[in-house]
């Protein structure tokens, strides 16, 4: 750990007219919100005794025999890493970091963190989709769907590793099943909430081209590159006064056509923000 960084991003960040958070899978793992969970045994010994699991993002790509199984795993599912969970500490520190700038958010975690603690709805992009989500498997319909309510409903409901028949969502322009909108396949709905927001991320980027802007990427690794990190090189790269800040526990080394433009911090990112955020 390198607490000279804290300083030299908090001053950053303190200069800057704007900034952008890229936040990958790093962040949320970092923030308590993990997929590979710790505590997976203890809170779903059933669905490790029935199917074997092991994690929260393995199972999610399960094979499920009936949609009353598959919608108990994902009722669970949403609940434990989404409904049921309150906003991280890393999360707000992060937020306390930058609510006096004018920030943008672009995100591909889907548990919605960044909203639960305080950011602007308007001003978080989650490309990726979100987990209080449904839409149709189909897609044929370009609509998508509120959660929560039915998700309490079919935990409520639950027994063991099934919900109620009547409690399995249908299409309700085709009949087809439903699906969590999380991007996995072509099928992926982007209704006009997401448009919007992919909207609201390049104007953000247009109107502070020439102001000083950071890039503050936390966590984005390998898993999909070209929706946070290659991008944000490549704007660095472009843009004459921007600045990126790269935290990353594995991955946090910057381009050599950037590097007198940024900075690769590969530490905890979770003691990072920590960090920044005591100075
Ligand atoms: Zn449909």
């Amino acid at each position: 750990m390198n607490t000279k960084n804290y300083g030299i991003i908090k001053d950053k960040i303190k200069e800057t007219d704007a900034i952008i958070i890229g936040a990958g899978a790093g962040l949320s793992t970092a923030a308590g919100v993990n997929y590979g969970t710790l505590n997976f045994k203890e809170n779903f010994p059933e669905l490790v005794k029935h199917y074997g699991f092991t994690d929260m993002y393995t199972s999610s790509f399960y094979d499920f025999d009936t949609e009353e199984e598959r919608w108990s795993y994902w009722a669970k599912h949403i609940n434990y890493l989404c409904i049921g969970m309150e906003a991280s500490e890393t999360y707000k520190n992060l937020f306390n970091l930058v609510k006096d700038k004018e920030y943008f958010v672009l995100t591909t975690n889907v548990d919605r963190q960044f909203l639960k603690a305080g950011f602007d709805s308007n001003k978080v992009f989650e490309v990726q989709g979100a987990l209080t989500k449904i839409q149709c498997s189909r897609a044929c319909h370009n609509k998508l769907y509120d959660d929560t309510v039915m998700i309490k409903e079919m935990l409520e409901k639950n027994e063991d590793i099934k919900i109620p028949s009547d409690l399995v969502p249908k299409c309700p322009v085709c009949g087809e099943t439903m699906e969590v909108n999380l991007r996995k396949d072509n099928f992926f709905v982007e209704d006009d909430y997401w448009e919007e927001h992919s909207n609201n991320y390049e104007k953000f980027i247009n109107d502070n081209k020439n102001k000083k802007i950071i890039f503050l990427e936390l966590g984005a690794g390998f898993n999909t590159p070209g929706i946070i990190r290659y991008p944000f090189e490549d704007l660095t790269y472009k843009l004459p006064n921007a600045f990126l800040i790269r935290v990353n526990d594995k991955y946090a080394n910057v381009p050599n056509d950037i590097e007198d433009k940024a900075i690769g911090i590969q530490d905890d990112i979770n003691e990072v923000i920590k960090g920044v955020s005591e100075l």
